[in-house]
């Protein structure tokens, strides 16, 4: 399971957690203000971008996964739409702006790494210049029978369904 930090404290008053049977599982509440803490998905957004009959891949410059391969993508902020982040993470890692084409695929809960749920969407370029950026060591378009090693379960899922689309 992707790491989910444990929670100790109420986020709301402070006074310390409980577990308590609620709405079908054993659940972190807070007796002082009656807050039930539902544990979410860490999300992550990304863009699956084309060239020729390439796609667009970045090489991780940090752990989890560090020197493998995925497309652009990072997690989608509390008060950010998913494609906007997904177009944001896309410009960091790479230096591309592209615009979302429609939804690829959503991929989840990942086994391991940071987000536990991956939306990817496609989309095309629409101007920026290619030079990695933020946790991104190098980029590159690749062909689909010459991929690198690549970093993550949802990564080689939303491949392969790009490969049999
Ligand atoms: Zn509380």
């Amino acid at each position: 399971m992707p790491h989910v930090p444990e929670l100790y404290y109420c986020p709301q008053c402070g006074h310390a957690l409980e577990d308590k049977e609620a709405f079908g599982r054993a659940r972190r509440f807070c007796p002082s203000c009656d807050l039930i803490i539902f544990r979410d998905h860490k999300v992550a957004a990304g863009v699956l971008v084309e060239q020729g009959d390439k796609v667009l891949l970045v090489r991780r410059r940090r752990d989890p996964r560090q020197g493998a391969w995925s497309f652009p993508a990072g997690f989608v902020e509390c008060d950010e739409e998913p494609a906007d982040a997904a177009v944001r993470e896309c410009y960091e890692e790479t230096g591309l702006e592209v615009r979302v084409t429609g939804l690829h695929a959503v991929i989840g809960p990942e086994p391991a790494g940071a987000a536990s749920i991956v939306i990817v969407y496609r989309a095309r370029i629409v101007g920026g210049e290619l030079a990695p950026g933020d946790d991104v060591d190098r980029v590159g378009f690749f062909d689909l029978d010459e991929l690198p090693p690549l970093a993550f379960r949802a990564t080689r899922i939303a491949l392969a369904k790009w490969r049999d689309a």
